[in-house]
């Protein structure tokens, strides 16, 4: 668990948070929304909501390139949502915040900038085995083009990275390190900083997956010493379409743009171009600006409710989620690190992972089930997929118990388990 739990007060304050989010209140198949998919995305606070509509009703027109008043305005609340961003991670300088698309998005400009220029033939590419495919795919990419090689660090029967082999696969030719902060499929919360320091030993570069921990608990990009992190602002009760790139200053200054058009352009002409500087450079063409007034309102919203405070309610959460699953018959954890967040992760006897989520949806209850983009990982344990409660600020006790009434009754559609149980 990634902080000290703190009893039910907690709880029960975070529980006055749901009426902050209005699709909570929305009934599902004539029931109450108990909404448990908070991995792949969060649902979104009013004050989310109404920055991005006021933005559209009072504040629109295009960025950078306007000398009107409106413009400016615009600009302005843009560079305020790049500051929050760089407060969100404490990161040195505001340069160093890079808008995307969202965390896939940001590993590709990684990949296809830092990679295609710093990767050679024989070097090696060191990912784990709980990645998201998102941070395999575009690596594939850059080795295909490059000669790189793809090493992979295995995965340990509770779902923790092995760490020996970690040390072990680390060598001189280890140009690039890319590890999830926290898995998406397990809840694992991997030992960053001490995957950063082994890794700087050998000269390699770090970039650290933060789409599921960010919303978890407090980021420091400083204090990891990592030299990119990803996340996206969705998982984070943000809009979707909106995520960042931190990447340390030398580096970002370094490296080439990865796409061409307007606003990273410093002067162009057809024999040639140059380039606006960090971050600018990164950012072709208009940007997602509402999203960004958006995520700024989100961090905002995270800010005052307190990471701490979200850490310590998740965790009672997480808790109290593993004795109640733990006691329904045929039901195995997938993932038993000793550090994890938000994130329950099990099969059941007798019942596909699929039917399990389509019958929890009969009752309002919204789980993930499948492989979530993690295929190798599902491999490694020989399961075609797992069934995937995943928690959030505003989810409460009450939704636990929605969860494993459904999976009861899973059980006993399935014949498993008798009425009377
Ligand atoms: N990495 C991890 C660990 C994730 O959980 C996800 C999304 O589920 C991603 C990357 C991709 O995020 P996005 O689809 O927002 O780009």
């Amino acid at each position: 668990m990634n902080a000290i739990a703190q009893g039910t007060d907690m709880t029960i304050e975070m529980a006055a948070r749901v009426a902050d989010f209005p699709i909570l209140g929305r009934p599902v198949h004539g029931r109450r929304l108990v909404y448990l998919d908070n991995g792949a995305t969060t649902q979104k606070p009013q004050a989310v909501i109404d920055a991005e509509a006021r933005f559209y009703s009072e504040s629109n027109a295009n960025i950078h390139r306007g000398v009107h008043w409106l413009s400016q305005h615009s600009t302005d609340l843009y560079d305020q949502g790049r500051e929050r961003v760089r407060q969100l991670l404490n990161a040195a300088q505001v340069e160093e915040i890079v808008f995307t698309r969202g965390t896939t998005e940001a590993i590709n400009l990684v990949a296809a900038s830092w990679g295609r220029a710093n990767l050679n033939e024989g070097d090696e590419i060191l990912l784990s085995g709980m990645e998201h495919h998102s941070n395999i795919v575009p690596w594939q990419f850059v080795a295909q083009q490059t000669g790189a090689v793809i090493k992979v660090v295995p995965v340990t029967d509770d779902g923790e990275l092995d760490m020996g082999a970690f040390s072990q696969l680390l060598n001189e030719r280890t140009r690039f390190v890319g590890m999830c902060h926290v898995s998406n499929a397990l809840g694992t919360v991997n030992p960053v900083e001490e995957i950063v320091r082994q890794a700087h030993a050998v000269g390699a570069v770090v970039l650290l997956d933060g789409a599921q921990a960010v919303a978890h608990q407090r980021v420091d990009v400083q204090a990891l010493g990592c030299d990119f992190y990803v996340f996206s602002g969705h998982k984070l009760y943000g809009p979707t379409g909106i995520g960042a790139l931190y990447g340390r200053r030398e580096l970002l200054d370094a490296m080439p743009p990865w796409q061409g058009g307007g606003d990273m352009i410093h002067t162009v002409s057809f024999e040639r171009s140059t380039y606006a500087p960090t971050p600018q450079k990164f950012e072709a063409g208009t940007p997602n600006i509402a999203g960004v007034v958006g995520l700024k309102a989100a961090i905002a919203y995270v800010q005052e409710v307190g990471l701490e405070a979200i850490a310590a309610h998740e965790d009672t959460l997480l808790q109290y989620a593993t004795e109640q699953l733990a006691g329904i018959p045929g039901l195995r954890f997938i993932g038993q690190a000793r550090q994890r967040a938000a994130i329950a992760s099990f099969v059941m006897e007798g019942i596909h992972p699929h039917d399990l989520g389509t019958i929890l949806d009969m009752e309002g209850v919204a789980i993930r089930a499948g492989h979530h983009c993690t295929m190798p990982l599902m491999t490694r344990f020989g399961l075609p997929g797992t069934a995937r409660a995943s928690f959030a600020l505003y989810n409460t006790r009450e939704d636990v118990d929605a969860l494993v009434a459904g999976l009861h009754k899973a059980r006993r559609l399935f014949g498993l388990e008798e009425r009377s149980a």
